[in-house]
């Protein structure tokens, strides 16, 4: 359904290119705020807590590590359950300070003349300035940074000026690791076991310095924290640092200060942080403690930070020209993106998380959203994505174990996975607005194994990777299509191959009504893209030709028989339509019921939970045409109309151009956009019909972390698929960008509101300067030492050499 906007939502009230500033000190909005001022290198991120609050009163101080796991069992309802989790480290943040024998600072509890929080995205720092008055009218500033270091992954810092404003005396000032601490960061988690962490041991270290082991209690990942501590005053390093061990899950420094008037106090807080999981490591203790001498000052590591990350804006910034302050906004994303997932990633064994590494919603588990966030990848850091891709080819036999079980050959990944590739979809979800436990299926997405080998194939197509192909890419590919091959059942009566029992990616529809067996019979994503597949591993049979075809075959476990079966498949899935050409999201999707869409907007807004509110009246959305998001309209955005022509073709079916607007207005009206990588989709299917629409979707989708559209929900971790979804819309879909037998093409077309887009990507080994307005669109090869590659613009064909340089009109 076309929603009008809701003005306060849709605002960028902020004025700078590169800086998110609040002005305003509300305690209510921190936990937007903490998460979206998370700062992370590709290794660790830590949310934007106050350093010196523990967890409660709207403060959250959730310290992660990239593909740090652990499971936990908890009793719910007389049922054992086993999650996995995305462990909170101790935090390592913890600084504060008090006034002679006065209290410890608390912000909640004083009175605040002035504060600004502010993210400044080009430096990667995020800085707090508040000036404050106690009981005692001491008006005191304090400008905190904070840093945590893209240029060496174990390392972060924190400064702080402290300035008394009208007052002379002595100051303690605390810092330290506190690992009293569970998984508290989802509230609707909290009936669950979040006690993840042993201490092992804590102490000062010989050099200086404070340092705290800890191990999960399952995984036994053991993580090193080492912090230093020095304070200045004019100028020169004051006071004398004595370790304090007043909790036994936590390590204290204090150093305490005479303080003059206007005499400012800075304190540095650096720290080291090294995790069993790292490569080139003895032990976690030894690196952390030789990590920590090492370091030197807190400018030392900011100025080695900001260079790292100006390098990564050099390669990655996209600049749009539009009417309002957008550009903003894509570069958070852009800047949360490279927190998550860098060049620090590259060689460790984790995948991009739907949630980034910045809170504990969906426990840091890895979806299909890859699908929305590897394209920026593969075009600007494809070593990264090789790395990402790894992820799931280590779990290959896991996902052949998962066959398996179900009597299949070939593999099936799960919708969740996590540290071993096992399935970690959830057994029990709460229904926040009910109080109820309900049993979860959204592990019947099968359709995860046709999003692996569609981003296999299309990091190939984009770097031109035969070895990757070779060597591991091949075998996912082969191995989910053999996992498909043998789901398909041949339907005599159909003379067509039927897949049942599944979920599509709407997650409000689970059963069919009346029946208590859970799954779908033929998703038209699922079948689509399952027999997409298939046709993609006989593909790739044709480039490994002769002898590396048959070791594939043999490796993988198919013959001539399974490959025959595959090309009858490919002619001969079932896809449900209606006469007049409605791509049906499941068989019997039309018998369901209408729903009264405005009854319910009215009361719950926008973006509707239904299945939730449904659940709560005692209903469910499996009774009406009422979808969660983009599913049928999943094909449009992934494959262009010459490929599903095709494909419709060789599968029998006659499909039209006119097919696809009419789809997609009949989607949109029953659509609630629940999810935010919904609109992410609109904005591209409508990219080139209905501008006006397309561009809607995009703002949407671009405000929907920064102003938090699902009302709670950011606050537990960001949308990454949603946020790398703009980045995309701007690099493929507004310039027309894809790859297609070995031409890039270009067909750009801006939407009203956009006057000009401007970056670079790394095409085949090269990298190519695009800049895109109405008129024309000019193009610039670097250096680089590839081989020639070819573009198609609005169909002028050319070669494209190292250094070349060329302009296209558009109009
Ligand atoms: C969406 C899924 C998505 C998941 C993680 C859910 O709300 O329905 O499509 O993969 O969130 O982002």
């Amino acid at each position: 359904m076309i929603m009008e906007p809701e003005k306060n939502q849709m605002e960028i009230t902020q004025q700078d290119e590169w800086k998110i500033i609040y002005n305003e000190w509300d305690i209510s909005k921190h936990p937007l705020r903490e998460a979206l001022c998370t700062l992370g290198n590709g290794y660790f991120a830590t949310r934007g807590a106050m350093e010196e609050l523990r967890a409660g009163n709207n403060n959250y101080p959730g310290t992660y590590l990239g593909g740090g796991y652990n499971r936990a069992l908890s009793k719910v309802k007389d049922k054992t359950i086993e999650n996995e989790d995305l462990v909170n480290w101790p935090n390592w943040l913890y600084l504060t300070w008090k006034i002679g024998d006065g209290e410890w600072f608390d912000i909640t509890k004083t009175e605040i003349l002035e504060y600004n929080l502010i993210l400044n995205l080009k430096e990667g720092v995020l800085e707090r300035r508040l000036k404050t008055r106690d009981e005692k009218f001491r008006k005191t500033t304090l400008v905190s940074r904070r840093i945590v270091s893209m240029h060496d992954r174990h390392v972060a810092a924190i400064e702080w000026e402290l300035i008394p404003e009208n007052w002379s005396e002595t100051i303690t000032i605390r810092s330290g690791i506190d690992g009293d601490i569970l998984n508290r960061g989802v509230e609707r988690y909290s009936d669950l076991n979040g006690s993840h962490l042993e201490i092992l041991d804590r102490g000062e270290l010989v050099e200086g310095g404070i340092f705290l082991t800890s191990i999960t209690n399952q995984s036994k990942i053991r993580v090193t924290q080492a912090a230093s501590l020095k304070v200045f005053l004019d100028g020169k390093e004051t006071g004398k640092t004595i370790a304090v061990n007043e909790n036994e899950k936590a390590i204290y420094h204090e150093v305490v200060v005479s303080c003059r008037k206007l005499a400012t106090v800075r304190v540095e807080k650096l720290i080291s942080l090294y995790s069993s999981r790292d490569t080139a490591l003895s032990d976690t203790f030894t690196e952390a403690g030789a990590k920590l001498k090492e370091l030197s000052s807190f400018n030392q590591l900011f100025q080695e930070h900001r260079i790292a990350w100006s390098y990564l804006w050099h390669l990655s910034d996209m600049y749009i020209k539009t009417t309002g302050n957008e550009i903003l906004l894509l570069r958070l994303h852009l800047f949360h993106l490279h927190q998550t997932v860098s060049e620090n990633s590259i060689g460790i064994d984790m995948g991009v998380p739907s949630r980034g590494w910045h809170g504990e919603a969906y426990r840091g588990h890895i979806f299909w959203d890859e699908l929305y966030i590897f394209p920026f990848i593969f075009y600007h850091i494809p070593e990264l994505a090789r790395s990402l891709l790894m992820y799931r080819y280590h779990r290959l036999s896991k996902a052949k174990e998962a066959a398996a079980q179900l009597g299949l050959r070939g593999a099936m990944f799960p919708w969740q996975s996590g540290s071993n590739g096992r399935e970690e979809s959830q057994e029990i979800h709460l229904n926040p607005q009910s109080g109820r436990w309900l049993p979860d299926h959204s592990r019947l997405q099968r359709h995860i194994n046709a999003a692996i080998p569609y981003n296999v194939w299309k990091y190939y197509q984009a770097t031109g990777d035969k070895d990757f192909l070779a060597s591991f890419g091949a075998e996912l590919i082969l191995n989910t299509a053999l996992f498909w091959s043998d789901t398909a059942e041949f339907n005599e009566e159909k003379a067509r191959y039927e897949i049942k029992g599944v979920m599509g990616p709407d997650e409000y529809h689970t059963h069919y009504p009346g029946s208590d067996k859970p799954g779908l019979n033929n998703n038209a994503y699922t079948n689509f893209t399952a027999a997409w597949t298939i046709r993609c591993a006989l593909n790739l049979l044709d480039v490994f030709k002769g002898e590396q075809a048959r070791i594939l075959a043999e490796k993988v476990g198919f013959d001539k028989e399974i490959i025959s079966r595959w090309k009858d498949i490919v002619k001969k899935m079932y896809i449900p339509f209606t006469d007049d050409g409605i791509i049906l999201q499941f068989d019997g999707f039309d018998n369901l019921k209408d729903l009264d869409w405005q009854k319910y907007r009215k009361t719950y807004g926008e973006a509707l939970r239904l299945d939730r509110i449904l659940e709560k009246e005692g209903d469910s959305p499996n009774f009406y045409k009422a979808t969660k998001q983009a599913d049928v309209l999943m094909l449009f955005y992934l494959f262009s109309f010459g490929e599903l022509e095709q494909m419709f073709n060789e599968m029998g079916y006659k499909f039209k151009k006119e097919f696809i607007p009419k789809n997609i207005s009949y989607y949109e009206n029953i659509t609630a956009h629940g999810s935010t990588l919904s609109q992410i989709i609109y904005a591209w299917v409508y990219a080139r019909s209905h501008r006006k629409r397309s561009w809607l979707g995009f703002r949407k989708a671009l405000m929907s972390d920064f102003s938090d559209v699902q009302g709670g929900t950011t606050p537990e971790g960001i949308h990454l698929g949603a946020m790398a979804g703009t980045i995309d819309i701007i690099q493929r879909c507004y310039t027309g960008m894809e790859v297609r037998d070995d031409v890039l093409w270009l067909n750009p077309r801006l939407p009203d509101d956009m006057d000009e887009i401007n970056f670079q990507i790394r095409y085949r080994s090269h990298w190519i300067k695009l800049n895109v307005n109405r008129k024309k669109i000019s193009i610039r090869f670097d250096k680089g030492w590839a081989e020639p590659v070819t573009i198609n613009i609005n169909g002028k064909e050319k070669v494209f050499d190292r250094n070349d340089e060329a302009e296209f009109d558009l109009e």
